[in-house]
């Protein structure tokens, strides 16, 4: 049980997230970047597929534009 258990977590770590479950986090992945905090620790799975996918990647950088805003 624990072995199927353990099995599945390794499986889940190594699935790469699709731009849907990416959009999702987004803007707490945004967040934490002008909060300057870790994300490599946090959301490394977000952080790979930005960088690998453009769509995402300009997004991204706009939600990090409007949160580091100083009008808001
Ligand atoms: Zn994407």
């Amino acid at each position: 049980m624990l072995k199927k258990l353990l099995g599945m977590v390794e499986k889940t770590h190594e699935q790469e997230m699709d731009c849907e479950e990416v959009f999702e986090v987004l803007d707490i992945y945004a967040e934490a970047i002008v909060r300057g905090e870790d994300t490599t620790k946090m959301l490394p799975k977000v952080k790979h597929h930005i960088e690998m996918c453009r769509d995402c990647f300009e997004e991204y950088e706009a939600l990090v534009r409007i949160l580091e805003s100083p009008d808001l």
